[in-house]
């Protein structure tokens, strides 16, 4: 890497702090310097945009001091990595900041909608940075640039929020004149069916085509429907013709939803396609302290923490965590301590993911990757091994409390190794979806294995 490039990025991290260093600077990726041109490449368009209209500054004044002399900063990106979009090649110029704030609660509200799924109450972290921003970027200017939006993450992390709040903000900056429907898949099926029935076809696409903005969530739900993805796929070359918004949510990426025809596959893929990922912890607290001040419940710091390193699955568990401390609480006229949410919890917790040990990360990761565990703790430096042995490391660091020289020991390693191969896995992470997917996947094996041990 260009050390020039290296210095500034160490200059940006230190400006912007490490959850947007993380999220935005480092999955840039450096192309050139030269003729004190700097082409650096980000891994989409909606990035590239987002990158030029936030950190064009930063990227410039680092660079430039670093070089000791002025540098232009020249954004690209690669188009191949998005189906459907022209080439671009030039710099991008930067679209306009998404600046008008997000509608408050109780005020601006489509009324068919949770009220509570609002940008405001939208707890921002690293894991879900990126959805976020892609969502505010769409409810601010909808059916311009992403369309389609699609929202893709596990089990209770956000997406029908994420999606809802882009309903609310479309509904209420079209001052309660867009049509904005919003949709599970599954009624969307089920209206269609019952259209069929009564030979009302003629309503059904109608309705749906009328609208400004569609939300449809949950869509690996239409996975085998042949018949509502082919109503699905006219209503969708409808509204996106006439550049009206469409925001999908799945728990899987277009690619991994069976039974989804190719050519409404390439609808999904043809917008921006943004992941939720589990919070970490301090994501966790936040949103645990959060829900906690929008109940006005008082919630110490200390049961906070508690709470969020204990119950780490997804946010809906969360809520229900804190719901219940709630109760007990009120029931028993008891103030919220840590003992106290260590008791409501108990039962809770005790079935709930013990942490693995690094053993057990050792082997599993060996198996995952079909190598033997005594090579995984060898001295061996083949490619394959090596790199094993940097992922072990790696979800060791990430999955159990243990210290950097603690792991080096357990691997015959001293320190350093144990940080590089850190950063160097968590770098991939971040540019490499399909990596990225492959370590979340070794991390549910190691929770299985988990819980079926306790
Ligand atoms: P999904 O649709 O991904 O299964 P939801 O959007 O239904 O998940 O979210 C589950 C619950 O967690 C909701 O009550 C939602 O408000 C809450 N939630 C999820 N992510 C956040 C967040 N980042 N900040 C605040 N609340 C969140
Ligand atoms: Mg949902």
């Amino acid at each position: 890497m260009n050390e020039v490039w290296q210095k500034a990025t160490d200059r940006i991290r230190e400006t912007l702090g490490q959850v947007s260093y993380e999220t935005w600077i480092q999955p840039l990726n450096f192309v050139e310097l030269r003729e004190r041109t700097a082409t650096i490449e980000a891994p989409n368009r909606f990035f590239c945009e987002w990158v030029g209209d936030r950190y064009h500054e930063v990227l410039r004044d680092s660079l430039s001091a670093e070089a000791g002399e002025p540098i232009v900063v020249k954004l690209t990106f690669d188009a191949e990595a998005l189906p459907t979009r022209a080439r671009v090649d030039a710099p991008v110029k930067p679209a306009p900041a998404p600046s008008r704030p997000a509608p408050a609660a109780g005020g601006d509200l489509h009324p068919g909608l949770p009220p509570r799924y609002v940008f405001n109450e939208f707890v921002v972290g690293a894991s879900n940075q990126f959805a976020h921003a892609a969502a505010r970027a769409v409810a601010h200017q909808p059916g311009d640039k992403y369309n389609p939006l699609f929202i893709y993450g596990g089990v209770g992390l956000g997406k029908t929020h994420l999606a809802t709040a882009i309903g609310h903000h479309i509904w209420a900056t079209g001052n309660g004149r867009c049509k904005v429907l919003f949709m599970p898949a599954e009624v969307f099926m089920n209206e269609l069916i019952n259209s069929i029935r009564r030979d009302r076809m003629g309503d059904f696409k109608e309705k749906f085509r009328r609208v400004d903005a569609l939300i449809l969530d949950d869509v690996q739900f239409l996975a085998g429907r042949e018949r509502t993805q082919e109503e699905f796929f006219h209503t969708f070359n409808s509204l996106h013709s006439e550049r009206h918004q469409i925001v999908l949510t799945s728990d899987k990426t277009p690619k991994e939803i069976n039974g989804l025809e190719d050519r409404l596959r390439n609808r999904f893929e043809s917008g921006l396609i943004a992941d939720i990922a589990p919070p970490d912890l301090e994501t966790r607290v936040a949103i645990i302290q959060k829900k906690a001040a929008l109940e006005n419940l008082p919630l110490p710091a200390e049961a906070a923490l508690y709470i969020a390193q204990n119950v780490s699955a997804n946010v809906r568990e969360l809520e229900g965590c804190l719901t219940r401390i709630a109760a007990l609480a009120s029931i028993d006229k008891s103030p919220i301590t840590t003992d106290f949410a260590r008791m409501a919890l108990r039962d809770l917790i005790r079935t709930h993911e013990p942490k693995p040990d690094i053993e057990t990360i050792q082997k599993i990761v060996a198996d995952f990757f079909h190598i033997r565990l005594l090579d995984l703790k060898s001295k061996k430096r083949t490619q394959h091994i090596a790199f094993c042995r940097q992922v072990a490391m790696y979800l060791c660091r990430k999955l159990t409390e243990s210290s950097f020289p603690a792991i080096g020991e357990s691997f015959g390693r001293d320190h350093s190794t144990v940080i590089h191969a850190h950063n160097l896995i968590a770098r991939r992470i971040a540019n490499d979806s399909a990596f990225r997917f492959s370590i979340d996947k070794i991390e549910r094996e190691l929770k299985t294995t988990q819980a079926n041990a306790a």
